[in-house]
């Protein structure tokens, strides 16, 4: 058990203001692995400080010099890829190999593609008499969640810094060990004091007074619906940027002319990775009814295959949860082919690979994020109803379609109200705007996108 007592405020680890501690626990073995200092307003307040007194000379940094930096902070990742992945696992409960290509595999991707677009993107452009100046934010509160925990903190950080922005990141309860890994990162890379910043604490204290700084001049947030609207509001009312990235409940559109095996095998893999808790899992499966039979077939035999292989959800309160919707759907009638509620084994905060079959869309577990792995698998007659029902939630973040010709799944795709769309199992790309339509966010990550995001417009005439 390690005991941190620092927070990193401008550019050194500094005690907290308060006693207070968060113990980080291993989902695995449900063993306390260290403490980190549970942020108070006070320390909010220090880094909030901090990132403003570095704005200027920050946003002044030519774009090289920034790109530069960037670019050392992705080496500075990639030397301690190891690390990050072990640290990964221990606090999340991921396996190994996932934490090694995913969880620190794509934020050095997302971190070397910012300092490419630093060097490449144009702050500045014409239109007629005009100059437009493309300007840093300012100060950028960053709240992230535990999900994909070094991810979500480079795809905020990395376009903040390109872009000329200050930031303070307060990282997720469950997984602060991998975001002070970041902050070291920050330090070893050159990126100077006061430019990046982190208040480890629990969301309604640290996060509250992150959201509600009066320094902080664009949050962005990525976590549950719930907590989003709320932070959302306030910021909102304060006249602040804002950008969130909330929940999902994708559909994976299997249409009749698919090769049915390969969809739906990679849709299960789909929702099975990271055990489920991914926010743009295609945690609905739509086939048309006459292979309906064949491919939940298909799909229990493919959960039945995860069995061991994935790893505890994050803690005991998500467990509960997920483990209530999985008795809620056998409630609502919905038949389950494989998994079930019960506990796989004594320690940890596992849940078996589960999937339901004779799911229609207004049940809870058609309609609501679950963030587990749990797969539903609906029925539809036609096209039309398949479209119904894919743009049947309050969610918009992502999905799939399969089809015999690209083109036929694409038609299909341009129909979907969601932010996301894999063509026939197309590849995740750290350069793809990420967000949601409706209720899954506000705004886009990664990429130019991601980049524009944190830069604001000033007009020269001539
Ligand atoms: P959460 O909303 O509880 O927590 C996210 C972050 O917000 C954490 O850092 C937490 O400390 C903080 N927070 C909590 N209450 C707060 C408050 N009152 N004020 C300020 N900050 C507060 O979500 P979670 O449990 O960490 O993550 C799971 C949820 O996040 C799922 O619903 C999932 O879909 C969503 N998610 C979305 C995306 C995306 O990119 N759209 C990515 C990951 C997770």
């Amino acid at each position: 058990m390690k005991a941190h007592d620092g927070m990193f405020i401008d550019g050194a680890w500094r005690p907290a203001a308060g006693p207070d501690v968060i113990e980080v626990v291993n989902p695995a073995d449900e063993q306390v692995i260290a403490t980190v200092p549970a942020g108070t307003a006070e320390d909010v307040d220090a880094a909030v400080r901090a990132a403003r007194a570095a704005l200027p000379g920050w946003a002044a940094t030519p774009p090289a010099e920034r790109a530069a930096r960037l670019a050392a902070l992705r080496d500075r990742l990639e030397a301690r890829r190891d690390e990050i992945a072990g640290t990964v696992t221990a606090e999340l409960g991921a396996p190994l190999k996932l934490s090694q290509t995913v969880h620190a595999g794509v934020p050095i991707a997302v971190a070397g593609s910012y300092a490419e677009l630093a060097a490449a993107y144009s702050f500045e452009e014409k239109a007629g008499n005009s100059t437009i100046l493309h300007e840093p934010v300012g100060v950028v509160g960053a709240i992230t969640p535990w999900n994909y925990p070094l991810h979500q903190i480079v795809a905020k950080v990395a376009p903040a810094l390109a872009a000329g922005c200050t930031v303070v990141v307060k990282p997720a309860e469950d997984t602060p060990l991998v975001a002070r890994l970041f902050a070291e990162t920050v330090q070893e890379a050159g990126i100077p004091a006061g430019v990046v910043n982190l208040v480890t604490g629990l969301g309604p204290v640290a996060g509250q007074a992150l959201a509600e700084h009066p320094g902080v001049d664009l949050l962005s947030f990525t976590g549950s619906t719930a907590v989003g609207r709320r932070i959302g509001a306030i910021a909102t009312g304060m006249v602040k940027k804002v950008a969130l990235e909330l929940g999902g409940k994708s559909a994976n559109v299997i249409l009749p002319s698919a090769d049915l095996a390969r969809a739906v095998n990679v849709g299960v893999a789909n929702v099975m990775s990271n055990s489920g808790q991914t926010c743009s899992a295609w945690t609905r499966m739509l086939v048309h009814r006459d292979q309906y039979d064949e491919a939940v077939e298909l799909a229990a035999a493919a959960a039945a295959k995860y069995g061991d292989r994935i790893g505890p959800l994050v803690n005991a309160t998500q467990q509960q949860r997920v483990r209530g919707y999985i008795e809620k759907g056998v409630a609502e009638g919905a038949r389950l082919v494989a998994g079930g509620p019960e506990s796989p084994r004594e320690k940890g905060y596992y849940v078996s690979p589960t999937v339901f079959a004779d799911v229609t869309p207004e049940m809870a577990i058609a309609q609501e994020e679950i963030f587990g792995p749990v797969l539903s698998v609906l029925r539809y007659d036609d096209e039309e109803e398949a479209l119904r029902i894919a743009n049947g939630t309050v969610y918009g973040l992502a999905g799939a379609v399969w089809a015999g010709s690209e083109e036929e799944a694409v038609a299909f795709a341009r129909r979907m109200e969601t932010g996301q769309v894999d063509i026939n199992g197309g590849r995740f790309n750290p350069l793809a705007p990420f967000g949601g339509y409706k209720q899954s966010g506000v705004g886009r990550e990664l990429g130019v996108h991601g980049l524009t995001e944190y830069l604001q417009t000033k007009s020269l005439q001539f």
